[in-house]
């Protein structure tokens, strides 16, 4: 079929019109997810609350300040595949990952080793090296990674799996991405969690690139603890605030280490101003501070519009006809120019791409893409990604990459 003909038979086509794209094709979502119509409305009225209630609306019935983030664990957790007592939004990314390692990453002169891929996030390297460190063990010794064999961009699934079993009893936890961020490729997050657990290790995920993007499942794969942002494929606005995932299991655990604050007590006690710290028996224990009202305002307009388009299903079946439809045109246009870093086997694939240009100055053509307007992402050393996402993104928008592609690297 033709971009013409896919882009008519979408029945997610419509949704394009609750954003507001930049001018040209936007490709990005990957890296800061486009801006939902609704989101201006939500935060405004929130400043309409401040203006007219001042502190009262953190009281003003259901929508109150004081409960808002609880609005946002059912939606989230229906992306993720939790319930909504294991979700909490907080925080960004990075500092929930702090928050979590201090939980789940207790290690033991026996067991004491963290397992991460080669090619991780720097952000999620340094934050295991540092809580490593944090409980007196040497990063050389307990930092431990898997990386793509020679000459290959991919982890493979039997590597991954040999190293958690082959560091057995030596490993306390496993931190892997649900999708890498340079590639787009997939885990297998369940088998990564059976393994894990076999191993006798917790198993945490870092969902950056994976939430929004791929259909999850994490309690039923009993993934212990997991963390995201909600700036890229989630639509939350640039810095917007993050969340995490702690399983069923461990939600109400009073053995397990925390940092406190006052936000993780009990709302009902909490204004009392008592000293005694009475956890939330939810993910929301590990809250410390009053919830950012405005980000989560923007991006509960986006929720609202995962939950609109029936969620991550919907989704993601688009998500496969545009895959399909990218790699044909890459294929029938662009054959020996262009290589795709991005996993072949579309289970193992998000929307993104990673394009390497075979002959010729990749940085060059990316800025040639900027210049006309299709606005891709470089990533050092040599990728052009591109991230169609089926909420705002036509098929139309996949010819457009490849037309430009063509031109650009005659
Ligand atoms: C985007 C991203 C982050 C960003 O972390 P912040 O704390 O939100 O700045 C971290 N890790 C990964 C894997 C990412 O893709």
């Amino acid at each position: 079929m033709t971009a013409a003909e896919l882009d008519a038979a979408d029945p997610l086509a419509g949704f394009r019109d609750e954003f507001e794209l930049p001018e040209g094709t936007y490709l990005v979502g990957n890296s800061l997810g486009a801006l939902p119509r609704a989101a201006r409305a939500h935060v405004a009225h929130e400043m309409d609350r401040w203006a007219t209630l001042g502190g009262e609306a953190h009281f003003d019935g259901p929508l109150g300040w004081k409960g808002y983030h609880e609005l946002l664990s059912g939606p989230l957790a229906d992306l993720v595949g939790a319930h909504p007592d294991e979700v909490v939004a907080m925080n960004a990314l990075t500092v929930n990952l702090h928050l979590l390692l201090v939980s789940f990453y207790r290690p033991t002169p026996r067991r004491h080793k963290v397992l991460i891929e080669d090619r991780a996030f720097p952000s999620d390297h340094f934050a295991v090296e540092s809580q490593i460190r944090q409980r007196g063990y040497d990063p050389a010794a307990s930092l431990v990674t898997v990386a793509p064999r020679d000459g290959e961009e991919l982890l493979r699934r039997e590597d991954v799996l040999a190293a958690i079993a082959e560091l057995g009893d030596e490993l306390a936890l496993v931190l892997l991405p649900g999708v890498q961020y340079y590639t787009g490729q997939v885990l297998p997050m369940a088998e990564i969690a059976a393994a894990g657990h076999e191993a006798g290790a917790v198993v945490g995920l870092d969902l950056a690139h994976a939430v929004g993007n791929v259909e999850l499942a994490l309690h039923d794969w009993g993934v212990d603890f997991a963390v995201w942002c909600s700036y890229k494929y989630l639509n939350g606005g640039p810095g917007g605030v993050g969340a995490a995932y702690v399983h069923r299991d461990h939600v109400a655990d009073p053995d397990l280490p925390k940092l406190h604050g006052w936000w993780g007590t009990d709302p009902t006690t909490r204004f009392a101003m008592a000293t005694t710290f009475d956890a939330i028996p939810t993910a929301e224990s590990w809250q410390l501070s009053n919830a950012p009202i405005l980000p989560m305002a923007a991006l509960r307009a986006s929720l609202d519009v995962f939950g609109r388009a029936g969620g991550m299903g919907p989704l993601r079946r688009k998500a496969e006809l545009m895959i399909d439809h990218l790699d044909r045109r890459l294929d029938e246009v662009l054959a020996g120019r262009v290589e795709n870093l991005a996993p072949t086997v579309l289970a193992e694939r998000g929307c993104q791409s990673a394009l390497r240009i075979v002959a010729g100055d990749g940085r060059r053509v990316f800025e040639a893409l900027q210049e006309a307007r299709v606005w891709c992402d470089w990533r050092e050393p040599d990728a052009i990604r591109a991230a169609p996402v089926p909420l705002y993104n036509s098929f139309a928008d996949l010819d457009r990459l490849v037309e430009v592609l063509d031109m650009v690297t005659r």
